[in-house]
């Protein structure tokens, strides 16, 4: 058994881990990455990555499909899912193959293997103790299945992104950010798609009036859904699947996509072992991600909270600085933007208006709407949608909530309001280009200021 001491030992290559070596690495420290799979995790390999991969060939098909509304005549012959993949994965293995560059250019020791936290500052990999100033847990996490057999017609997104042929009918069970985004795919693809949510909205976690305009826009997509409805089953064979509802109804399709949620995985990873805090698999810290063991701090979807990239990239990043000592600014997680990248896509960061009220009550909040049917950029594209801001009344942008076709890419304005807190008085003033989506931005800023231009009143 060999020991090496490292500054930190990080266990999990994902966005979180990944992001807290190359931060680590560039403030001077020796580190450690410890992954079993393939460095990037989670979100490169069978997330975020390869389902915006398949939601842009879903945009291509969509556009083809209507190309003549354009003047542009031009024929939908059909969907390879062959060359679909192919494509994906071509756009994987660049980003995979870019990651694992800046590892080998910034000298971090990179261990290939399964790790368990054997001490409070060490991991173990097949018999090697990798010791740590500080160790960084970061296993990620894996697809919530409610106790069902997944195999055969029944999958997680992970079988999901692997299919090589299109259904004719898919069910999807969870109307959330992972489901919408599937059944906009497959709908866009030709499939005939029916969503089960027990919760009463789709994007439940959403402001209420993102969750009916995208009701209204899959309605108008064709895209089925049953609201409130409770999973009782599920049967497959040969020829398809049928999945029963509590209510007694039954739904039947070639495939069922469980998309119920992800769950942390800390399972057997020796992390109770060591006493570290823990509640129903997840692991519990500080604000400052400092679990009170040792010198042990936790990154990414196993720390409760929004289960997001970019919060883990953001968490690493963190973390990195602190055990540098360079004492970095708590991360406010209410300031984390949140995009659905389903057609329409929903973007939000911030307090929902409802959220708003219940903080600041009705009369210390003001709200903007504005919809997209006056803005050049979004007839040009023919997408319907809105921009909603909510202020807090004499006070600054608390809540930003947007949908409509690429109004993901709006977040980044979106986000600098609210977490610089600006007030909207003082946004009104600034200039967005015409013309462009980002325009609905500034109209929203011009009426919460109470000088809405292109309005009626
Ligand atoms: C279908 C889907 C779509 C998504 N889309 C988006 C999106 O558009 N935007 C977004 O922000 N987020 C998205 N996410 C969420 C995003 O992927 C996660 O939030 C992110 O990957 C979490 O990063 P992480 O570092 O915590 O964990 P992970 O990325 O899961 O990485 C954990 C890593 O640890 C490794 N590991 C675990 N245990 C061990 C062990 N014992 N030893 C060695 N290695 C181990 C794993 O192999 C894995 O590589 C999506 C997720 C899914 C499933």
């Amino acid at each position: 058994m060999s020991e090496t001491v490292f500054d930190i030992v990080i266990l999990g290559g994902g966005s979180g881990g990944y992001a807290a070596a190359l931060r680590g690495a560039q403030l001077g420290m020796k580190v450690a990455l410890i992954e079993a799979d393939k460095v990037g995790g989670t979100c490169l390999h069978k997330g975020c990555i390869p389902t915006k991969a398949l939601l842009h060939a879903a945009e291509v098909a969509d556009l083809t499909r209507e190309s003549e509304q354009y003047g542009v005549n031009a024929t939908l012959e059909g969907i390879d899912m062959v060359k679909v993949n192919a494509y994906k994965d071509q756009v994987i293995s660049r980003l995979h193959k870019g990651l694992q560059g800046l590892v080998g250019h910034h000298n971090i020791t990179y261990v290939a293997g399964w790790g368990t936290l054997v001490a409070p500052d060490a991991v173990e990999v097949d018999g090697t103790r990798y010791q740590g100033r500080a160790v960084v847990l970061a296993s990620g996490s894996f697809a919530r299945t409610l106790g069902i057999d997944i195999g055969g017609r029944v999958m997680t997104s992970d079988q999901a992104l692997q299919m090589d042929w299109i259904p004719s009918r898919a069910i999807v069970l969870g109307g959330g950010v992972i489901g919408v985004e599937f059944a906009s795919v497959w709908r866009s693809f030709g499939v005939d798609v029916t969503i089960v949510e027990a919760l009463p909205h789709l994007v439940p976690n959403e402001d209420e009036a993102l969750s009916k305009a995208l009701e209204r826009a899959f309605r108008k997509r064709k895209i089925a859904f049953k609201l409130g409805a409770r999973f009782a089953g599920v049967q497959q064979d040969d020829n398809g699947v049928v999945v029963s509802l509590e209510d007694g109804s039954t739904l039947s399709a070639d495939v069922l996509l469980v998309a119920v949620g992800r769950g942390p995985a800390t399972k057997d990873l020796g992390y109770e072992a060591q006493g570290i805090p823990m509640d129903r698999g997840f692991v519990l810290t500080n604000e400052r991600l400092h679990t009170g063991v040792g010198n042990i701090y936790a990154v990414g979807d196993i720390v409760p909270g929004l289960q997001l990239a970019h919060r883990g990239f953001q968490q690493g990043i963190f973390v990195a600085e602190e055990i540098a000592g360079l004492q970095p600014a708590a991360i406010v997680e209410s300031g984390i933007p949140r995009v659905t990248y389903c057609d329409p896509e929903v973007a939000s960061v911030g307090l929902t208006e409802a959220q708003a009220r219940e903080k600041y009550g009705d009369d210390g909040v003001r709200v903007s709407e504005v919809n997209l049917a006056a803005n050049g950029k979004s007839g040009i594209l023919k997408t319907a949608g809105f921009i909603k801001l909510v202020g807090q009344k004499d006070g600054p942008i608390v809540g930003v909530h947007m949908i409509g076709a690429r109004l993901g890419e709006q977040i980044g304005e979106a986000q600098l309001l609210v977490n610089w807190e600006a007030w909207p008085e003082d946004v009104a003033p600034l200039i967005h280009a015409h013309p462009t989506q980002n325009e609905a931005m500034g109209e929203a800023a011009l009426a919460l200021a109470g000088k809405p231009l292109h309005a009626h009143n």
